[in-house]
């Protein structure tokens, strides 16, 4: 699933492409995919002969500011990606929504699984939208360790899952939370609540590391390739993930196998070493 280096990937692509011009056109060939909005017409509706001035970002959502208030929010889903091409140019299977833009250029969407969206919100629509909902970006305004303790305090939920909840930080997904937790030397399991005072500041500084890591090297393609460029490169961090995906292979800090199970549902890998489970590791909170 796309998370925020992806997405953020995604952005900085798409920014010289979208800011500034004008979308002639848009088609969604999947009404699913404008599910969002209350009718779905109004997405190719809102759309047509508007300008997008500035193309932005919330934890995984590409937020584009339009003329006249409207924004267009864009979430990858599972499986969805943006590809940027020329009118005429062969589609991908899976090709659901299709912006034309200034010129013979296309941004298309395609999501096989459809659980991507793509939405045109006025202000009151976006307030009332689960946009509203999302904590701080975990990039742009990544958390201190003031902060993030005092929405850990009392929580006997796995850390794991407390990352992955867009309420409290928006952008990390189960692959970046992995990557976070060995960074920081902390065990996904733990409940948030036990954290010490060193180990939330060790995860605040692993945090926006780990998702910068991701952008410089294109985000994570996993081997399903669900996820390319807009120009269809693969991102390249796959090579570099410490944790995630690496069951029985080697820690690259201290060599030992890295382990698997299931924590808030989620696939999650630690190193056992590296991040004990021992509450109290570091002095408890
Ligand atoms: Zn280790």
């Amino acid at each position: 699933m796309p998370e925020l280096p992806e997405v953020e990937n995604t952005r900085r692509f798409l920014v010289p492409v979208l800011e500034g011009s004008v979308i002639r056109d848009a088609e969604v060939r999947r009404q699913r995919m404008a599910r969002r909005n209350l009718r779905p017409d109004d997405v190719p509706e809102r759309l047509r002969g508007r300008r997008l001035e500035r193309l932005g970002r919330h934890g995984k959502f590409l937020l584009g500011e339009l003329e006249r208030d409207l924004t267009l929010v864009v979430h990858l889903g599972m499986s969805g990606r943006l590809r940027v091409a020329r009118a005429g140019e062969p589609e991908d299977p899976h090709t659901n929504v299709v912006l034309h833009v200034d010129g013979d250029t296309e941004v298309r969407f395609v999501d096989p699984r459809t659980f991507g969206f793509v939405a045109v919100l006025t202000p009151d629509e976006r307030a009332d939208s689960s946009l509203s909902a999302l904590g701080p970006d975990a990039l742009l305004d990544p958390p201190r360790p003031e902060t993030l303790g005092a929405r850990f305090a009392g929580r006997a939920a796995a850390v794991k899952a407390l990352l992955l909840d867009q309420r409290i930080l928006s952008g990390l997904g189960n692959i970046y939370a992995d990557e976070v937790l060995h960074r920081a030397r902390v065990n996904p399991t733990r409940p948030g609540g036990s954290l010490s005072p060193a180990e939330l500041r060790a995860l605040c500084e692993a945090i926006p590391a780990v998702l910068e890591d991701g952008i410089r090297h294109g985000g994570t393609s996993l081997d399903d390739l669900a996820y390319l460029l807009p120009d269809g490169r693969a991102g390249e961090y796959l090579g570099r993930l410490a944790a995630y995906g690496r069951t029985g292979l080697a820690c690259p800090r201290c060599g030992t196998p890295i382990v698997r199970a299931v924590v808030a549902q989620r696939s999650t890998h630690w190193c056992p070493v590296c991040q004990p489970s021992a509450i109290g590791m570091g002095g408890a909170a």
